[in-house]
């Protein structure tokens, strides 16, 4: 439990534009302005440096914008492919130790686009708005190992799935309460709502949209949690016993205590369209690469169920 002056007063200065000054005077964060350097080091690893390059030269039909920057200025991709118009967004690495959903997400486009000929009538009808990497420094940092396995947060120890506008004061109330009330390794929920700049560009970009549906990529439980509150949007039931049937991961209802801040929550509560957190693979995080083939079989047909269900919609 924290002191109820813990937080507001000292603790969140870091949010004010300068990165520095705070981070150097904490222990276990001072450290972590020298991760903007790390950036080299996840696309290496990872061979991203390629993929992003690349993807639009070898499919010049997929459109790349930069929807936002991160704390370390890193810039939040999104690749575009189709010209219907019925937009759906997947989104992949809110969290740092569940990277893997970047590369997921990254094959699943190139697969797509591998067959976008043979796929037109589907193109001609959606266009699909892939944002693989939500939190660069995060990723980057656990890469690096210059954080703990356990890091969830971004380069400013804010865990941006619990720094969305659907009920973040009850977030914060909930997590504070078990201790979580300082930057760190996962469930602080910031200073305020979208008080990061990786969780504001998301915001932007899906008010700058109109996403029929949304599913944000994560690990691990094989499990899709598709409830929030006592919303019901239309469809939402179906399409998640559909994608429940294809890739037999379990239908889950969040927790009532967890449930509030993620983006999926907020896409909900702002737009009542379906909207969904797929818990990709089992194991503890970050997953194993050697998981990512097994994990992609069963979760790559959820994507494509998604894809589908936007091209029928009126
Ligand atoms: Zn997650």
């Amino acid at each position: 439990m924290c002191p109820p002056s813990a937080y507001g007063k000292h603790e969140l200065k870091y949010a004010k534009h300068n990165l520095s000054y705070e981070f150097s005077q904490k222990k276990g964060l001072e450290h972590i302005l020298s991760y903007a350097n790390l950036r080299a080091d996840f696309m290496k690893k990872i061979n991203n440096e390629n993929l992003i390059s690349n993807i639009t030269k070898d499919y010049p039909f997929i459109d790349k914008s930069v929807i936002g920057t991160s704390r370390l200025g890193v810039p939040i991709y999104a690749f575009i492919i189709g010209h219907g118009a019925k937009d759906i967004m997947i989104n992949a690495s809110h969290h740092a130790n569940e990277w893997i959903t970047t590369l997921l997400l990254f094959n699943f486009l190139e697969e797509k686009a591998s067959k976008y000929n043979k796929e037109i009538d589907l193109w001609n009808e959606i266009k699909l708005h892939c944002i693989p990497l939500v939190n660069p420094d995060g990723v980057n940092m656990v890469l690096g190992k210059k954080v703990s396995n356990d890091w969830k947060a971004n380069a400013c120890g804010v865990d941006l799935n619990k720094n969305y506008p659907a009920n973040w004061y009850q977030a914060k109330s909930y997590y504070f309460q078990q201790g979580f009330c300082k930057p760190g390794a996962k469930n602080f929920v910031g200073e305020r709502p979208l008080s990061e700049p990786e969780t504001s560009a998301m915001a932007a970009y899906t008010f700058l949209n109109d996403f029929l549906t949304t599913l944000s990529l994560h690990t691990q439980g094989e499990e899709i949690y598709y409830k929030y509150l006592d919303f019901n949007p239309k469809g939402a039931n179906e399409l998640a016993k559909k994608f429940a049937e294809v890739s037999g991961y379990k239908l889950e209802e969040v927790p009532e205590e967890s449930s509030f801040a993620g983006y999926r929550d907020w896409f909900i509560t702002e737009f009542n369209r379906p909207g969904f957190t797929i818990e990709c693979g089992l194991g503890e995080n970050p997953l194993p690469l050697s998981d990512f083939s097994y994990m992609y079989k069963k979760t790559s047909p959820i994507l494509e169920e998604a894809l589908k269900w936007t091209a029928k919609q009126a």
